[in-house]
């Protein structure tokens, strides 16, 4: 039987899927560095990277992250009655939030795709 999983509060924080306690960036979120992912986790020493280019997937996610974003965005723009602003408003926000779409979409991938695909790594003695 697998071990209780970390929850929400450690995907949230960008810890690690394994333990719950280690960071997976090495910088914050406001920093040049916010891709700066690291290889393993360096409290548990669990590999976030089972294979590589395993985060090329992580497009999938940001894709689908900035789609809803988008979809959002329209709605709230055309609600408040500011829909001509939008053609510039939903563009700048994505481009604000690129360290956040980006951190969250190697999330997904860690906490998703991992445990499903790589059962024996993820389960298993690291
Ligand atoms: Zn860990």
């Amino acid at each position: 039987m697998p071990a209780k999983r970390p929850g929400l509060v450690s995907f949230l924080a960008c810890k690690c899927p394994k333990c719950g306690n280690g960071r997976v960036f090495n910088s914050g979120l406001i920093s040049f560095k916010f891709a700066d992912t690291r290889y393993a986790c360096p409290l548990c020493n669990f590999s976030f990277e089972p294979e590589t280019g395993f985060f090329y997937g992580a497009m999938y996610f940001s894709y689908a992250l900035i789609v809803g974003l988008i979809i959002t965005c329209s709605i709230i723009f055309y609600a408040t009655g500011m829909f001509d602003y939008a053609i510039v408003g939903i563009p700048t926000i994505i481009v604000i939030l690129v360290p956040v779409i980006f951190r969250y979409s190697r999330m997904m991938m860690l906490y998703i795709v991992y445990p499903l695909v790589y059962k024996d790594k993820f389960y298993g003695k690291n």
